[in-house]
C-alpha cells in the first residue's frame, strides 16, 4: 500500500494525517485512496491499450457511489450481481452499455429492469434463466445479449468459499452441459448469444489457474464455431489476488499479457472482444479500516485489544479466517506483547487480526490494512452497530464518500404491532 507512509512517527494516507482523519470523521471509519484506485484501473487499462478489451469493474467488491464515479470516468465497466448494483451504477454515472450483468439468481423483476436500462450483457448461469430471460424479452418485442457463465472446473486454489469454478460449485453452467445449452439459446426467441463467460474464484495468486480455464474457454469456443455459433466476445471474469499477508500475485500486466498470448495464438478467439470483470484487483489495496482501541485486557491464555470497528464493519476474518495486516497509526517503539485484535460484537468470531505483536496503548488508533475491497460493501448493522463513515483522501484532501449511519436510521422501518 504504497500510498501509506510513515511522518513524524504517524501514519499518513496521500499526505493525509490518520490521527486527523479519525479526529475529524470519527472511528472506525474506511479510508481510501483515489491514487490507489485509479492506479490499479490504470496498469489493467495500459496493458490492454490497442486491444478489444472491456475492463469492468466487479462492483460489490466496494461499491460506494465515489468510487464507482472514479472508475465510470476512467473509463470502466462494471460487472454488476443486482438489480441495486444497477441501480447504483447508473446513480453513479455508470452507462449501462459498459455493464454486465453475473449472478446466479436473477429475478424476473430484475432481468426486466437490466433489459430496460439497456445492460451490454447478461451472464446467464443456468437454463432456466435463459427460458425466463428469453420469455421476458420476447414479450417486450426484445432480444436479450447473452453469455453463458461456463464452469471450466478449475481449482483455482483459494478459499473455498471464493472458489467458484469446481465442478461442486452452484455457479455457472456445468462443462458438460455447455454445448446443449448453447444450442437451445441459439434457437430461443428473446435471446441473441454474444458471448462466453467464465469466473473461477477470487484472491487467486497464479497465474496457471486462470490460463487453464482459458483453455478450456478456447476449446469451447472452437466447438461452437464449428456448430455454427459464432460468438462477439469472450469474458473471463476477474479474481486476481492482492498482498494481504506477502502474497505475490501475478501484476495486473503479466495477468493480462499471459492472456493476450494464449488468445492470440488462437484463430477462434483472436478476433473476439476481451471482456474482464476485476474487483478485489482494483479496489483492495486502496483502502484501510480505521479502528480506535477501546480497551487492553488479558487473561491467562491471552491478551486482547478491544477495538471499536468489529466482524459487522470488517467480516472477512469472520468469514474466512482471512488475515489483513494491522499497524499501529502512532509508532511507539518494539512490542512487547501480542495482542487479539477483537470488536465489541457478541460473538466469539468477532476477531479482526489475531496474535499480532503491537506496542499499543488504550485510545491508540490502529489501521487495518488492504480493507477496500469486501469490507464496506459486506458490512451489516449486527448488534445495532451503526455502519462506518467513508473517506477518500485525494491530494493531501480528504473527503467524507459516506456518511456515518445514525442509530434511527437502524429501526426507522421497523413497525411495532397495533395495541
Ligand atoms: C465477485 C465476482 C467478480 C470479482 O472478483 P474479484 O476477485 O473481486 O476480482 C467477478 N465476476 C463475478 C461473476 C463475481 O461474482
Amino acid at each position: 500500500m504504497d500510498w501509506l507512509e510513515s511522518r513524524d512517527g504517524r501514519l499518513n494516507a496521500e499526505g493525509v494525517c490518520l490521527d486527523e482523519v479519525a479526529e475529524r470523521f470519527g472511528t472506525p471509519v474506511y479510508v481510501y485512496s483515489r491514487a490507489a484506485i485509479e492506479g490499479a484501473y490504470g496498469e489493467f487499462a495500459r496493458a490492454a491499450r490497442g486491444r478489444k478489451v472491456l475492463i469492468c469493474y466487479a462492483m460489490k467488491a466496494n461499491s460506494n457511489l465515489a468510487v464507482l464515479d472514479l472508475l465510470a470516468r476512467a473509463g470502466a465497466g462494471f460487472d454488476i450481481v443486482s438489480g441495486g448494483e444497477l441501480q447504483r451504477a447508473l446513480a453513479a454515472g455508470a452507462d449501462a452499455s459498459r455493464v454486465v450483468f453475473s449472478g446466479v439468481g436473477k429475478s424476473a423483476a430484475e432481468l426486466r429492469m437490466a433489459l430496460d436500462a439497456g445492460v451490454r450483457c447478461f451472464n446467464v448461469e443456468s437454463r432456466s434463466e435463459l427460458r425466463r430471460l428469453s420469455t421476458i424479452a420476447a414479450a417486450a418485442g426484445r432480444r436479450a445479449p447473452v453469455s453463458l457463465r461456463v464452469n471450466p472446473d478449475v481449482d483455482a486454489g483459494t478459499h473455498p468459499y471464493i472458489s467458484t469454478g469446481l465442478r461442486e460449485s452452484k455457479f455457472g453452467i456445468a462443462h458438460a452441459e455447455v454445448l446443449e445449452a448453447y444450442r437451445e439459446a441459439a434457437g430461443l426467441p428473446g435471446i441473441e448469444v454474444t458471448g462466453i463467460d467464465c469466473h473461477i474464484g477470487s484472491q487467486i495468486t497464479e497465474l496457471s489457474p486462470f490460463i487453464a480455464a482459458l483453455e478450456r474457454i478456447i476449446e469451447l469456443v472452437e466447438r461452437l464455431a464449428a456448430d455454427g455459433i459464432a460468438l462477439r466476445h469472450v469474458d473471463l471474469g476477474g479474481g486476481l489476488g492482492i498482498d494481504y499477508a506477502g502474497e505475490r500475485p501475478p501484476t495486473r500486466t503479466a495477468l493480462l499479457e499471459a492472456i493476450f498470448a494464449r488468445v492470440d495464438a488462437s484463430p477462434a478467439v483472436r478476433g473476439l472482444e476481451l471482456m474482464f470483470e476485476f474487483g478485489r484487483s482494483i479496489v483492495g489495496n486502496a483502502g484501510l479500516l480505521l479502528t480506535r482501541v477501546e480497551y487492553l485486557k488479558s487473561n491467562e491464555a491471552r491478551n486482547f485489544a478491544v477495538v471499536d470497528a468489529a466482524m459487522n464493519d470488517l467480516m472477512r476474518p469472520a468469514l474466512y479466517e482471512a488475515f489483513h495486516r494491522i499497524v499501529p497509526v502512532r509508532q511507539r517503539g518494539t512490542a512487547e506483547a501480542r495482542w487479539d485484535v477483537v470488536g465489541p460484537v457478541c460473538e466469539s468470531g468477532d476477531w479482526l487480526g489475531r496474535d499480532r505483536a503491537l506496542a499499543i496503548e488504550e485510545e491508540d488508533l490502529l489501521a487495518v490494512l488492504s480493507a477496500g475491497a469486501y469490507g464496506m460493501s459486506m458490512s451489516s448493522n449486527y448488534n445495532t452497530r451503526p455502519r462506518a463513515a467513508e473517506v477518500m483522501v485525494d491530494r493531501g484532501a480528504a473527503h467524507l464518500i459516506r456518511e456515518r449511519e445514525t442509530v434511527e436510521s437502524l429501526y426507522a422501518l421497523d413497525r411495532r404491532l397495533p395495541d
